[in-house]
């Protein structure tokens, strides 16, 4: 069975190289019950104080600056994703899944029959961190059986490597795209941001699916429902990421004036972990969240009315362009 490789040695490795004596460990929460059984180890082999973050980790974006700040560990380290932020102390720890021989040709089985089905010979391949080694192996043996999968690097300078928020390394002049990877969050961005069907393969699973514009214009319905609501709204609150690769003060800034140059009154809410039930004490009319991009899929499923900066620019921007 697949399974994600978590090298105590290689990461015991890492806080010697680097000397350090306090170290502060955060990964994302699939991830915390692995890490926490090598704990023991690493203080053994490295006689490094060891601390381990709580606190939500959804992304590479998100580095625990409130428990640095008082922790203050010399060397912080991010498990699991890829690096993103530039901060001091700060390193990025990705990890990936390996695959037996017989498992990584089921899955090329599975992607081959999906692809001659639609008769393309020639795809873009991209992946999350975890599996860029099996695009890498899927892209090697698919050239065997005719079928051509360009990885190109996109702006993380890893070959095929996309985020939720960060697809670049997708666009290409190829008619489709196949996403490696488990879920459907980063597949969706990709066609958003690409505008193309994506066959999201799960290696986890041995399946896969095409997603393509018709699963956003029906995510798109429920948004425009939301939109109603946010016209009529009178008191807003909006509502600012503080994780560091989220904060962005002064499109909060923008927001208002926006939202107060059409009449309406605006505050300005800042929370680390954005969530509906963090939101209903506040008893507003609408939000609008500025955070990870990404989120405003989940916007319409919310009990309180809240949409994206671009959805407020539709509404109230009006000779403001959307980005
Ligand atoms: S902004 Fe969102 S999609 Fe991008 S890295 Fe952070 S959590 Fe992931």
């Amino acid at each position: 069975m697949a399974r994600l490789v978590l090298n105590a040695d290689e990461i015991a490795g890492e806080i010697k190289k680097r000397n350090a004596k306090k170290v502060l460990l955060q990964a994302p929460a699939g991830l915390k019950r692995k890490i926490v059984k090598i704990i023991p180890k690493l203080e053994k082999d490295t006689k490094a104080k060891i601390f381990f973050a709580a606190n939500s980790c959804f992304g590479a974006c998100d580095i625990p600056l409130g428990e640095i700040e008082t922790a203050r560990p010399d060397l912080i380290l991010h498990i699991g994703h890829a690096k993103m932020l530039n901060r001091k102390n700060v390193v990025y720890f990705p990890l990936s899944y390996e695959f037996t021989s017989a498992e990584k040709k089921r899955i090329l089985g599975v992607l081959l029959k999906k692809l001659k089905k639609v008769g393309l010979k020639r795809v873009s391949g991209v992946a999350s961190i975890q599996y860029i080694g099996l695009l890498k192996w899927l892209a090697k043996e698919s050239k065997k059986h005719g079928l051509n999968i360009v990885v190109k690097k996109g702006k993380s300078g890893i070959a095929g490597h996309v985020l939720g928020c960060e697809t670049s390394a997708a666009s290409s002049n190829t008619k489709k795209i196949v996403f490696v990877g488990d879920g459907i969050f980063h597949a969706l961005g990709i066609v958003k941001n690409e505008g193309k069907d994506v066959l999201a393969l799960n290696p986890l699973s041995c399946s896969a699916q095409w997603l393509g514009l018709e699963n956003l214009y029906e995510m798109q319905k429920k948004h425009n429902a939301l939109l109603l609501k946010a016209q009529q709204a009178e008191r807003f609150g909006i509502v600012i990421s503080s994780k560091p690769g989220q904060y962005n003060e002064s499109l909060a800034l923008e927001a208002k004036k926006i939202l107060e140059d059409n009449g309406k009154k605006a505050i300005i809410i800042v929370a680390d972990d954005i969530t509906e039930q963090a939101l209903i004490d506040f008893s507003l009319d609408c939000y609008v969240i500025i955070a990870c991009p990404r989120l405003a899929d989940d916007l319409p499923n919310w009990k309180v009315p809240a949409i994206s900066f671009e959805e407020l620019l539709l509404l109230f921007g009006n000779d403001r362009k959307t980005t």
